[in-house]
């Protein structure tokens, strides 16, 4: 999962950077565009106001020659194609000379706001955007003509229409219009004196970060919302003859057009390898925990007779599961002792250390599962109580025990020896036959017989002989058939042996 995530963090991180260059590199792209621009605006400014300012010399020196007024504007007109119309007035705004003429307007007088404007200032201006004579929205560059005495004589002014095609347009919509990218062009009122939409043209916005940023920096960018409410990323440059303000702006969501692809792009080279670090990750992961998983599987089947061995085999290749597997191992072998002799002392009679009721069942069990037959004998000390009464209760204990000792010396060692009550006792041969059997029985009846007990006279025993193979039903009833046999002997007469019924 942590490796999981660390790649989703490195992909988000990679796309808010990738995110922050787009946007970042199209605001510079913009500002040094609209920089550009108003370079290019300040220069045709400047060059129209020197054409006007040499025909305005020329005009002074042939004032009352209308011809040569005539020829100037002409000239002013077509040979450059910079303005849309040029007009020449007398100091009253008499119009002297046009160029074109089509309305006829010379002897007019031209009362328009940018005729007012340079009669009144009588110098170098460019006018505000109006409504002209011949109702075109316009914007006029004006010089006064002057006699080289200062003598005002009128003035000569180029006219650039703002909503047809002139040079203003030209040169502004050079700019190809992709993916809702476009220019504006906005004057010190913040009218627009240029826009795609030429119905916009003349209208005045209101103050927005765009026009009030252009009146703290000359150039600069910003991310911004348009009227339309869309966002865009604006760069700006102020004209600094006229205080026009070039805005340059590309639509935020096409700018980020490309980052789908960028991503894509960054997904194919992150896959191969984050692919290979999950993997590595997984396979490191599985091979730290599996020894862990197998020893915590293992503690869980702890009573298991194989469990050592299990755990031995777990491949434990690092030093805390190697303590933990070891720990597990000596846990297991003290808590394996500690059972065995808790079963020990269950299973034995302390007082001969031969096995008890219980270690007889259990010891029945595993003969039954290994082996197709057994015998058993039971035997009995015979009027054992005389011997209790005559020699004590201690005493009596001491020829149990000795009676015990007999039987052991007698024993093979696969036989498995019981006392089953107090001077009573069980003797299981494993794979022995019932004449087999009759006869061990005999040599233990003789051998106590003759067994010589310190300061006591003489013991003898009776005996009970059995035999059991799988045709027969369960391996209890033989148990039972040599107590009846036991039995028999006492009646018979004690100290002998009985085989009981097959
Ligand atoms: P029989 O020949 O019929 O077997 O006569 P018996 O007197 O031996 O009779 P029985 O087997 O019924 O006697 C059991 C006696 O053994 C009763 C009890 O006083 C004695 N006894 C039982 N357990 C112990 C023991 O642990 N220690 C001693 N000292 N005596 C025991
Ligand atoms: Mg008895
Ligand atoms: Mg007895």
């Amino acid at each position: 999962m942590s490796a999981f995530v660390t790649l989703a963090n490195s992909f988000y991180a990679s796309y808010r950077v990738q995110r922050q260059l787009l946007i970042d590199n199209t605001l510079e792209e913009n500002r040094v565009y609209a920089t550009k621009l108003a370079a290019s605006t300040e220069q045709f400014l400047k060059s129209m106001q020197k054409q006007l300012a040499y025909s305005s010399v020329i005009a002074a020196r042939h004032f009352d020659d209308p011809a040569v007024l005539q020829s100037e504007t002409a000239r002013l007109k077509y040979q450059t194609d910079s303005f849309n119309s040029v007009v020449l007035t007398n100091a009253q705004g008499r119009i002297l000379a046009t160029s074109p003429d089509s309305l006829q307007l010379v002897g007019h007088i031209l009362n328009t706001p940018g005729a007012i404007q340079a009669l009144n200032e009588r110098r170098p201006l460019i006018s505000q955007p109006y409504i002209s004579a011949a109702q075109n929205l316009v914007i006029v560059i004006s010089t006064p003509v002057i006699t080289a005495e200062g003598k005002y004589l009128g003035y000569i002014a180029g006219t650039i229409y703002l909503r047809q095609k002139s040079i203003l347009n030209e040169l502004l919509g050079e700019h190809y219009y992709r993916d809702g990218s476009y220019i504006a062009v906005l004057d010190k009122e913040r009218r627009i004196l240029y826009h795609p939409d030429a119905y916009r043209i003349g209208e005045v916005v209101k103050p927005r970060p765009l026009t009030e940023a252009a009146r703290k920096e000359s150039n600069g960018s910003l991310m911004v919302t348009n009227l339309a409410g869309q966002n865009m990323l604006a760069g700006y440059a102020v004209v600094p003859s006229s205080g026009w303000e070039i805005v340059t702006q590309r639509p935020t969501d096409s700018t980020l057009k490309p980052l789908e692809g960028l991503m894509v792009k960054v997904l194919k080279h992150l896959t191969p390898l984050a692919l290979l670090t999950l993997i590595c990750v997984w396979l490191f992961s599985r091979m730290i925990a599996r020894p862990l998983w197998l020893l915590a599987r293992s503690a869980n089947e702890m009573d298991k007779p194989d469990i050592s061995t299990n755990i031995r085999e777990i491949p434990s290749w690092y030093f805390e599961s190697n303590q933990l597997k070891r720990a597990l191992l000596i846990g297991i072998n003290l808590l394996q002792k500690k059972i065995g002799k808790l079963k020990f002392e269950t299973q034995t009679d302390p007082m001969t250390g031969l096995f008890n009721r219980r270690g007889l069942a259990m010891a029945l069990e595993s003969v039954v599962q290994m082996r197709q037959q057994f015998s058993a004998i039971a035997l009995d000390i015979d009027h054992f109580k005389t011997i209790n009464d005559s020699y004590g209760h201690d005493t009596g204990d001491e020829v149990i025990q000795s009676l015990a000792e007999q039987i052991r010396h007698n024993a093979r060692e696969s036989d498995i020896l019981c006392r089953v009550g107090g001077e009573e006792f069980l003797v299981l041969l494993p794979d022995t036959t019932l004449a087999e059997a009759q006869m061990i029985a005999e040599r233990l009846r003789q051998n106590v017989e003759n067994l010589v007990l310190p300061g006591i006279r003489p013991i003898t025993i009776s005996l009970g002989v059995s035999y059991w193979n799988q045709q027969q039903g369960e391996p209890e009833t033989s148990l039972k058939r040599a107590d009846e046999a036991l039995y028999k002997a006492k009646q018979e007469g004690r100290n002998r042996v009985v085989v009981g019924p097959q």
